[in-house]
C-alpha cells in the first residue's frame, strides 16, 4: 500500500489541470491510495472538482481564511500536519508547486525530488537533468516520506468520472505572519492559459518589437491558442515574462506549437519536448528548431504568417 497526498493547485474557484496530472503520476505507484488536499478559504467548488478525478479515494478540504491568498509559507505547515501517515506528498512542478513543495520537504526533514517523469518502483523515479538532455534515475531513501514535484508535461490528466467523498479536515498548525500577499496583479486575457492550452503560438527575437509581436496575437486568436515566447523576446520587452517557454520559463505540452522566429536553442526546446506537433517558421534553414519540428516553413515570417492567416480565414 502506498498512501499518497496530492496537493491541489487552484485559484479559489477552479481546479488546475496540473492536479489531475499529479494524480496520474501517483496512480503509477503500486497499491496507491490517493487523497487530494484542497487548502482554500472556501473549498467547495475546487473540492467538488477534485472529487471527480479518477483514482482519487478522498478529498480533504481544509478551509481557513488564511488560505484565501496563501503564500507557500502559510500552506506548508498545514500540509505537513496533513501529511502525517502518508508515504508520499506530491505537488505539480508549476510555479505553485516549485514554490511550495521545497518548504514542505524542509519541514518534513527530507530532500525534495523534482520533476518526476515516471515511477519505476516504490522509491525509484525518473527525472530530467541538464535542461532535459539526460534522464536520471533517482532513488529516495525508504522509511521517509517522499516529497516530490511532478513534471506535468509528462502526464495525461486522469479522467473525471469519479465521485470520491469530500471530508472537511481541521488542521492545527502554527501559521507564520511574516509574509503576506499585498496584491495580485495579472495580465487580463481571454486567451487560453499557456500551461494548459491545447494550441500555443510563440514568437522569438525575430518579431523585432512589441508591435511586431502583434502578429503572434493575431495568429493565436485565429487558432484559439495561448501565447508563448522565447527568452530573447521576453528580455527585449516585446511580451510579458509569464509567456516565456523553456528551461527558465514554462514547460508545456500543447497538441500544437508554433515556433515563429525562434532559433530553437536547447533551453527553449526543453520547454516543448512533450508538444504534439511542432510547426517552425524561420528564415534560416539551418536553424536548430527544424531538428525538432514536425512541419517546417523556411522564409520570412512577416510574409508567411499573414499568408497563413489568410488561408485560415
Ligand atoms: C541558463 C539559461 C536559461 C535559458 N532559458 C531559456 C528559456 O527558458 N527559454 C528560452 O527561450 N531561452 C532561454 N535561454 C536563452 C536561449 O539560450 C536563447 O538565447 C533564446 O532562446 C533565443 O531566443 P530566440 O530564438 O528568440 O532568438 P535568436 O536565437 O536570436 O533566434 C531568432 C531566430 O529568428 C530567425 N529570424 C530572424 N528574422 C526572421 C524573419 N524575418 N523570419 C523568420 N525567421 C527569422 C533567425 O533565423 C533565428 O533563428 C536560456 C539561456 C540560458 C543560458
Amino acid at each position: 500500500m502506498a498512501k499518497v497526498l496530492v496537493i491541489a493547485e487552484h485559484d479559489g474557484t477552479t481546479l488546475n489541470s496540473s492536479t489531475a496530472k499529479c494524480v496520474a503520476c501517483a496512480a503509477q505507484l503500486e497499491g496507491a491510495e490517493i487523497d487530494v488536499a484542497v487548502l482554500a478559504d472556501s473549498a467547495t467548488d475546487v473540492a467538488a472538482a477534485a472529487a471527480t478525478l479518477d483514482s482519487v479515494q478522498r478529498v480533504l478540504s481544509v478551509e481557513n481564511p488564511a488560505n484565501a491568498t496563501a503564500t507557500a509559507a502559510v500552506l506548508a505547515p498545514q500540509i505537513v500536519a496533513l501529511a502525517e501517515g502518508y508515504d508520499y506528498v506530491f505537488g505539480p512542478s508549476s510555479t505553485f508547486g516549485k514554490d511550495l513543495m521545497p518548504r514542505v520537504a524542509a519541514l518534513l526533514g527530507v530532500n525534495q525530488i523534482s520533476d518526476l517523469m515516471s515511477v519505476e518502483g516504490s522509491h525509484t523515479f525518473k527525472r530530467p537533468i541538464y535542461a532535459g538532455n539526460a534522464i536520471v534515475t533517482v532513488e529516495a531513501p525508504a522509511g521517509h516520506p517522499v516529497v516530490a514535484t511532478v513534471r506535468i508535461a509528462s502526464y495525461q490528466a486522469v479522467g473525471a468520472g469519479n465521485s470520491a467523498p469530500v471530508e472537511a479536515v481541521e488542521v492545527s498548525a502554527e501559521l507564520p505572519d511574516h509574509t503576506r500577499v499585498v496584491e495580485v496583479q495579472s495580465g487580463q486575457s481571454d486567451r487560453p492559459d499557456l500551461q494548459t492550452a491545447a494550441r500555443v503560438v510563440a514568437g522569438g527575437r525575430a518579431m523585432g518589437s512589441t508591435e511586431g509581436f502583434d502578429l503572434i496575437y493575431q495568429l493565436a486568436d485565429k487558432l484559439g491558442a495561448g501565447i508563448g515566447a522565447s527568452r530573447a523576446a521576453v528580455d527585449a520587452g516585446y511580451v510579458a515574462n509569464d509567456t516565456q517557454v523553456g528551461q527558465t520559463g514554462k514547460i508545456i505540452a500543447p497538441e500544437l506549437y508554433f515556433a515563429i522566429g525562434i532559433s530553437g536553442a536547447i533551453q527553449h526546446v526543453t520547454g516543448i519536448k512533450d508538444a504534439g506537433t511542432i510547426v517552425a517558421i524561420n528564415k534560416d534553414e539551418e536553424a536548430p528548431i527544424f531538428e525538432v519540428a514536425d512541419i517546417g516553413m523556411v522564409g520570412d515570417l512577416f510574409k508567411i504568417v499573414p499568408e497563413l492567416m489568410d488561408a485560415l480565414s
